[in-house]
């Protein structure tokens, strides 16, 4: 038995092998299925069009060969599957076999039921159709969320931050926080306007503004579901502290590591005893208080610190927070944080994930977001319809479709300088419009858009929408 092998070293093996229809390898083209390995015996799947299974012999022969001439592997079984495309053309069908069809049954069959009660690893559409239909008849409506960033920089420096691509300079950015009469400005207009959430979430670290206990009074006195993740390292726990709990629908802690040493590896700061004492005294706060305030902790799951999963798991029953979700880490195409390129290397860490999620218990759920880590970052839909949905605003105040463009092509996509305009003016306005038509219809989302962003589900469900089935009337 050769214990290092590994679903990636099979996919690596397999690259080889093309794919008669496409002339891509069967990996690259979604083929590849059900990876099981057992001591010295692989097996898997090729997934072919239904009727191309007889001409596909010569395909899983030469995937039989590539495997079999791997050091360790004692014998292999390879089956051809057959996949029966929902659409009539080639192409789309070709397209359709890019990988989702196959990872998405795999995280389906591992997703427990109800281990996900929030619906983090989906989206909530369901629940807001008068704004979809209102956005079906093309009027011009107000986001559903804002993920607010309220500072550009941070006091800690995660290796993972995907701040870093949207210019977040860390101790150097702290100094440009969001101005305070423009953001509480803004979290007035939100609640009037009708947004429905708002996350103080977002390129860098909230509680480095002076104003953030401020901003959840003024968003949650105007009607906006407010909740903010942080590092939890400056998180106040005197009374604008425990004011905020009061207010807050939830408080995320951005936590990848279970232990000391970890936490110093991943989050290059020595601040893990700090964060421990802070949770705990939310935890105890909202006991004491009675509040409805949930408590989490976040993991952004990389290859290289998927071992702090289950200590965090554990961390996170001892603490008493209501739970811990641990999601895939976002990426740009261009692969700034050396994690696109590895996307498939996730399917690896599924035992792991599953054993996390084993320290589920009463009132405590360990959510892993299959859905999103086993996807490889493969989108099913071609535009970013959802972009009116949810907004995304920088920490020094500007309003943007998506966080991509803080750092980058703001000319084009930016909705509004929020310093400078209220929201209420901008939303009016054709800038913030023309902003949002161009993200939907001139941005590629197969080649520019960075792996599974927040967008991604949202984008997903409005798009089945809009692509009507024929017959559509015989429900
Ligand atoms: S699909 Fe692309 S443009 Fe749309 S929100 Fe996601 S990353 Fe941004």
């Amino acid at each position: 038995m050769n214990k290092m092998l590994t679903t990636s070293q099979i996919r690596d093996a397999l690259r080889d092998v093309a794919d008669p229809i496409s002339g891509d390898d069967i990996v690259s083209s979604g083929m590849i299925s059900d990876i099981l390995i057992d001591q010295g015996h692989v097996s898997f799947a090729i997934e072919v069009p239904t009727d191309q299974g007889y001409g596909a012999e010569p395909v899983r022969r030469a995937a039989e060969q590539a495997i079999i001439s791997l050091d360790g592997v004692d014998d292999t079984t390879v089956i051809l599957t057959a996949q029966a495309p929902a659409v009539a053309d080639e192409e789309n069908a070709a397209a359709r076999r890019k990988g989702l069809d196959s990872q998405g049954a795999k995280a389906d069959a591992l997703i427990k039921p109800n281990s996900d009660p929030f619906m983090m690893d989906g989206h909530k559409m369901f629940w807001h159709l008068d704004r979809m239909a209102a956005f079906q008849r093309g009027e011009r409506i107000a986001p559903l969320h804002i993920d607010v960033g309220l500072s550009k920089g941070c006091n800690i420096a995660c290796h993972y931050c995907y701040g870093v691509t949207q210019g977040n300079f860390f101790l150097e950015g702290a100094k440009k926080v969001f101005p305070r009469d423009a953001l509480l400005r803004y979290m007035q207009d939100a609640g009037d306007l009708g947004v429905r959430s708002i996350a103080l979430i977002g390129e860098a670290e909230p509680t480095l503004n002076p104003a953030l206990y401020d901003a959840i009074r003024v968003g949650k006195g105007a009607g906006v579901d407010m909740a903010i993740g942080t590092n939890g390292v400056l998180w106040n726990t005197k009374k604008d502290g425990e004011e905020a709990l009061e207010r807050l629908t939830f408080i995320r802690f951005n936590i990848s590591a279970g232990t000391e040493e970890g936490y110093q590896r991943v989050h290059n700061s020595k601040a893990f005893k700090k964060v421990i004492q802070k949770i705990k005294w939310c935890v105890d706060t909202k006991r004491r208080n009675n509040l409805d305030v949930t408590i989490g902790l976040q993991m952004v799951l990389t290859p290289e610190d998927a071992d702090q999963a289950v200590p965090l798991a554990e961390l996170g029953a001892q603490l008493g927070v209501d739970y811990f979700v641990i999601k895939q880490c976002s990426d740009t195409v261009e692969n700034d944080l050396g994690i696109y390129d590895q996307l498939e290397t996730y399917d690896d860490f599924t035992d792991i994930l599953l054993e996390a999620e084993t320290h589920s218990a009463d009132g405590y759920n360990v959510i892993v977001k299959w859905k999103k880590i086993l996807n490889h970052g493969h989108r099913e839909y071609d535009n970013c319809l959802g972009a009116p949905f949810l907004l995304y605003s920088s920490g020094d105040g500007k309003i943007f479709p998506c966080g991509m463009w803080f750092d980058n092509r703001s000319d084009e996509f930016m909705l509004g300088d929020l310093v400078e305009t209220s929201f209420k003016e901008m939303i009016e306005g054709d800038q913030y419009w023309n902003a949002i038509k161009r993200q939907q219809c001139d941005v590629d989302v197969h080649k520019e858009c960075y792996a599974n962003c927040r967008t991604h589900m949202i984008n997903d469900f409005v798009w089945k929408v809009r692509e009507e089935p024929p017959h559509v009337n015989f429900v």
